[in-house]
């Protein structure tokens, strides 16, 4: 704590420590704990915003800056406004304010007069406002004299203009994380490689990191962001450049036979004509030896898990083997639910692998070619799960392509992949970022769908919304109700889900069998309990957003999202995908906290949902959206996985960045790691 400011020599990108001798990046990974100050508690919470390392620390991204505000002589301190003044500590004293607070209060004095200034429950400064310190204070005008919000000792000038606000929680300031990152930037400034070249017209890495956190201006901050932009744009560049294997050759498929007919006999419902498209397009890759790398991008509930299978029925034909993944195990349990009955009765063996019972079974018949579909998660091909053929991979809601895939390549021959997403990035922004991804587009949903109608409403109403829910329930349709993202853990939200289901079926669902579900529960349970609701056992699903993708229950028609401001866009759009899935008229029923206490960008949101239910519409309003927010929740899920980018900005990055990629694909330098370092961050953010 003491040492806050030690080391700290000032925001002008010139003055910062320079390296000394050899950097050494390795440093970087160094845990949070080795910072001055960090004990075990610290780090836990800071583990729950998703940093362990100094590297994360550097790279946590300030959701805003401080605005600057006007220095003025504190003679005319006046009102309540926010200003800063200046000037040296004459005297100070500590006080004790009851058993657990304490007061610092310093006379500070500039040219023009003097003003007490108070900290609260900082007894530490005591110590070091010396009289003839020179401080600089932002905060207004209180009972107490000047109240304190936050100061600069000596010639720092970091803390009170454009000092940088952090997605924090309420256990981690962001006046607490401004101090870690500072001591960071202290020690390890010099461990910060720059892997590119140094004609960009944008500041070196290790001073875009520190101008990230204590820029001199906005003007400063904005390009600090966007040369961390290009590095996160130039790694994901070399993760497309380096997946593309050009000797990787894949089984020619031939053209469609016997099996995949009788799959289209089964299926209780044509293909629409965007299916048949996409299937063509598939079927023409699938023919070529070179690997199919195509993008199969199509609203929630549009259809596209039908044509997956499709497309790893055309591996089964051919006497090969399908893999389809999906990025949690809930998905792939109930990938496998919709799958495995059609196999089954196609003859086909299906086999669900995931972390629990039985796996040595599984794989067994994976690595033999007994199973001729596996489902399960991107682990499926990522670790050492042998496949006896593997032909085609399907990936679902996977955005960060390329790694399993080439961690799949076994001599020289790699599966066909067809990626799936749900969360449609505009097509165009699509094809400039995974530049060498073909796309299939499924735009239109089957035409008995009708589009769900979404109403929002606060709080204040939100017992007709029940009560609305009721009335499908007594018609014999099911519903589900989403619980509140308000826990930054996975444990706790699984609680406070726990405790609603519990509250609802007392309350609003007495009466009806409500069911729940979380990430928390174990596979077994989990799998019961989609079960029963499948056979519609269960009335009601109560349920974290562990339903986002995925469940497919054509019976529930109505879905009630509680606290719906708290989520973001892309998250709300995926719930909502949940209903409507059938040819019954379907509501999604949005509670959000009373109106007036939503910012313009969490009402923009809700107001969006309910004017559109195409995706791709809502994925443009996000970006524009976006542009001063923070996507709610601990799961930055989203329209994409970079964290400076802004897509809507930085479109000039993007070419840029596919340039230097190029350049430096097959270069021995420090960008090695980074691809490959940037997968795992990610995984770890979002899956986490
Ligand atoms: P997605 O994977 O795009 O979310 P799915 O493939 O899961 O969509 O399909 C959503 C629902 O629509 C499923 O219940 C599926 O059986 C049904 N479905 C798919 N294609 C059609 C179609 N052509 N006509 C009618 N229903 C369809
Ligand atoms: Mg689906």
């Amino acid at each position: 704590m003491t040492r806050m400011h030690a080391g700290f020599t000032g925001v002008v990108q010139t003055s910062w420590p320079r390296p000394r001798g050899w950097a050494r990046p390795g440093r970087l990974d160094a845990g949070v704990d080795t910072l001055p100050g960090v004990g075990a508690t610290l780090a836990k919470r800071l583990r729950a915003l998703g940093i362990e390392t100094v590297r994360d620390l550097l790279l946590h991204r300030p959701r805003r800056y401080e605005r600057a505000v006007e220095e003025i002589p504190i003679s005319q301190l006046w009102g309540d406004e926010e200003v800063a003044i200046a000037g040296e500590v004459v005297d100070v004293r500590s006080r004790r304010l009851g058993a657990h607070r304490t007061i610092v209060t310093a006379h500070v004095r500039d040219a023009s007069g003097a003003i007490g200034a108070s900290w609260f429950n900082q007894p530490w400064l005591a110590e070091k406002l010396k009289p003839g310190t020179h401080l600089r204070l932002r905060g207004r005008l209180g009972r107490y004299g000047f109240d304190v919000r936050s100061y600069d000792i000596g010639s720092a000038r970091a803390t009170a203009d454009f000092a940088p606000v952090y997605p924090a929680s309420e256990q981690v300031t962001s006046a607490r994380l401004r101090e870690l990152v500072r001591a960071a930037l202290a020690a390890h400034a010099a461990d910060v490689l720059d892997p590119l070249p140094a004609e960009l017209e944008l500041p070196p890495r290790r001073d875009a990191l520190a101008a990230l956190h204590f820029p001199a201006d906005e003007r400063q901050a904005e390009e600090a962001r966007r040369r961390l932009a290009l590095d996160e744009l130039v790694a994901l560049q070399l993760v497309v450049a380096r997946s593309r294997d050009e000797d990787a050759v894949a089984a020619a498929l031939g053209s469609p036979g016997q099996l995949v007919a009788r799959y289209r006999e089964v299926l209780p419902f044509e293909l629409t004509p965007h299916q048949e498209r996409a299937i063509t397009e598939i079927d023409l890759d699938l023919a070529q030896t070179v690997p199919m790398q195509r993008l199969l991008q199509g609203d929630v509930g549009s259809g596209k898990t039908v044509v997956a299978l499709y497309a790893l029925l055309r591996a089964v034909e051919e006497g090969r083997q399908g893999a389809l993944m999906a990025p949690t195990e809930t998905l792939a349990e109930q990938h496998f639910l919709t799958v495995e009955p059609i196999c089954s009765s196609l003859g086909v063996r299906c086999v669900l692998l995931t972390g629990s019972v039985g796996a040595a079974k599984v794989r067994d018949e994976i690595a033999t070619g007994v199973a001729q579909i596996a489902v399960g998660t991107h682990a499926l091909i990522q670790r050492d799960v042998e496949f006896a053929d593997l032909a085609v991979a399907v990936i679902d809601e996977q955005h960060r392509f390329g790694v399993e895939q080439r961690r799949a390549l076994a001599e020289g021959r790699a599966p066909h992949v067809l990626h799936m997403t749900a969360t449609p990035i505009p097509r165009t922004l699509a094809l400039t970022i995974y530049g060498d991804l073909a796309v299939s587009e499924i735009a239109k949903p089957p035409a008995n769908r009708k589009p769900v109608v979404t109403a929002w409403v606060g709080a204040e109403r939100s017992s007709e919304a029940y009560a609305r829910l009721r009335v499908h329930l007594d018609a014999g349709r099911q519903a589900y109700v989403v619980c509140p993202l308000i826990e930054q853990s996975e444990t706790r939200l699984a609680r406070a889900a726990e405790a609603e289901a519990e509250r609802l079926s007392r309350a609003e669902l007495r009466g009806y069998r409500v069911g729940l579900l979380h990430g928390r529960l174990k596979t077994a349970e989990r799998r019961e309990v989609m079960r029963q609701f499948k056979e519609g056992e269960l009335d009601v699903l109560v349920a974290t957003t562990v339903i986002e993708v995925g469940v497919d229950v054509p019976n529930a028609t109505i879905m009630i999202v509680q606290e719906a401001d708290r989520f973001g866009l892309a998250q709300l759009h995926q719930l909502r995908g949940r209903v409507g899935r059938g040819a019954e008229q379907s509501y999604c029923l949005l509670v959000s906290r009373d109106k007036v206490e939503l910012t313009d960008v969490a009402q923009s949101r809700l107001q969006a949902l309910v004017e559109t239910s195409d995706g791709f519409e809502l994925a443009e309003t996000d970006l524009e959206l976006r542009g001063e927010g923070q996507l709610l929740g601990t799961r930055q899920s989203g329209w994409s996985d970079l964290r400076f980018t802004r897509l809507g900005l930085d479109r000039d990055l993007l070419g840029r960045a596919r340039v230097l990629a190029a350049e430096l694909r097959d270069e021995d330098g420090p960008w090695q790691d980074e691809p490959d370092r940037m997968l795992r961050d990610a995984d770890h953010r979002g899956l986490a």
